[in-house]
């Protein structure tokens, strides 16, 4: 299809990717963001070959890969610090590497930039106040009172999309795991170049940024999903560390000291069984099938997810085809994801048979490396 006019409803990840991918096609689209400040967090992503796949389809690779950390082994590690595996990942573009760590403000940066240099008219402070499709067009009226008549809009607000609540009302809401994780900014240390994971009874994990960047999380189980007082957090942070015994983990231990820079999040997962759009609205990423971050694949799925719904909107005869081609290329992968991550979720807290952490992502790298 020629000269669609597309609303693209979140600027985040798979909101920016599906604006530089429609915009590749020749679309015409606006992004909505509801933040004012367009601010993400601060700390960082693991990201896969597959994403680095997608970054060489969108035609921002180099920026991409300049602005996080390369890497291509997945360092395995006792609970007493000894490196046990150095485990080869992948690599699906030659010359690149097979993983990347990449702070969120650095990739939102790159993605921010290329949506805008794409031509997409980005609104910030902006969200959908009502929306009315009329089977030939979608009429749109904005909170700030403005309004546009669209050929397509796509809801791509999260994992709390309220597009979804408009055009699915009694599709499932998110269901939280029992699981939150925690996750702070350090001064990487040199023996960190690759994803390092401590197996134990909490996982930890250490993940280059950049020459002078990492992050560590912590998983942790939390069966109540407390409320924690803000003024509390890193002094809890490192409780959850207690149980550690590398002296690598009790020496960053300590580096946990500012509130401010602890991000906790309660881990939360949403698939979508059903139909994935409604009429002229479709919906992507986290709003359709939102993962906890276990294989490090919430994200890749999104702006894979962005790149096969603009290349079935540009070939497709009608939109119910292209969005139902869109929906079956992604249904099975995006639906291994979210289930395999929560499987080791489960096995991690207790709720489910363990699964081998090394196993279950050997088998994502094996079916990530799939064509999109
Ligand atoms: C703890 C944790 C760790 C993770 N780690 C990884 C990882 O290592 N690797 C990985 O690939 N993935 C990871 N993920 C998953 C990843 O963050 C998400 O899958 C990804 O952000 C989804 O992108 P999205 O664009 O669908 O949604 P989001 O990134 O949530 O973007 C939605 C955007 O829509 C905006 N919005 C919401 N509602 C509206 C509205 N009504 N109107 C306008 N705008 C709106 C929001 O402000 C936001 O900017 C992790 C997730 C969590 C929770």
């Amino acid at each position: 299809m020629k000269a669609l006019k597309i609303l693209v409803v979140g600027g985040g990840i798979g909101g920016l990717t599906s604006a530089i991918a429609l915009r590749r096609e020749g679309f015409a689209v606006d992004v909505i963001e509801r933040d004012p400040t367009w601010s993400v967090y601060g700390v960082g992503i693991i990201q896969q070959g597959n994403v680095i796949r997608a970054m060489k389809d969108l035609g921002i690779l180099d920026d991409y890969i300049g602005a996080g950390f390369g890497f291509d082994h997945v360092d395995v590690h006792i609970p007493t610090g000894q490196r046990v595996a150095h485990i080869p990942t992948p690599k699906l573009v030659e010359g690149y590497p097979s993983n990347v760590g990449i702070g969120r403000k650095a990739l939102h940066k790159v993605l921010g930039d290329r949506a805008k240099a794409s031509g997409a008219d980005i609104r910030l402070g902006v969200t959908i106040a009502d929306l009315t499709d009329d089977g030939a067009g979608v009429d749109v009226v904005f909170s700030d009172g403005t309004s546009g008549r669209y050929d397509v809009v796509i809801g791509a607000d999260g994992l709390y999309s309220t597009t979804r609540a408009q055009i699915l009302p009694d599709a499932p809401g998110p269901k939280f795991t029992g699981q939150g994780v925690w996750r702070y900014n350090l001064e990487r240390t040199p023996g960190v170049t690759d994803l390092c994971a401590y197996e134990g009874p909490i996982g930890i994990g250490l993940v280059p940024l950049s020459d002078s960047l990492m992050y560590i999380f912590v998983t942790s189980p939390e069966p109540d999903n407390p409320r924690y007082p803000h003024d509390a957090l890193a002094s809890t942070f490192r409780s959850k560390l207690d149980r550690a015994i590398s002296p690598e983990i009790l020496a960053l231990k300590e580096q946990i000291t500012v509130d401010d820079d602890v991000v906790y999040k309660p881990l939360e997962w949403i698939f979508l069984e059903g139909d994935w759009h409604r009429g002229r609205v479709v919906l992507l990423g986290d709003a359709v099938h939102a993962t906890t971050p276990h294989l490090g694949q919430g994200a890749g799925m999104a702006i894979e997810d962005s790149i096969v719904l603009a290349q079935e909107l540009a070939r497709a005869d009608s939109l119910e085809d292209a969005f139902t081609a869109y929906r079956t290329r992604r249904y099975d992968r995006c639906k291994y994801i979210v289930e395999a991550s929560r499987a080791i979720c489960e096995g991690q807290i207790g709720t489910g048979p363990i699964v081998e952490n090394a196993r279950a992502t050997q088998e994502m790298f094996r079916v990530v490396a799939q064509p999109i």
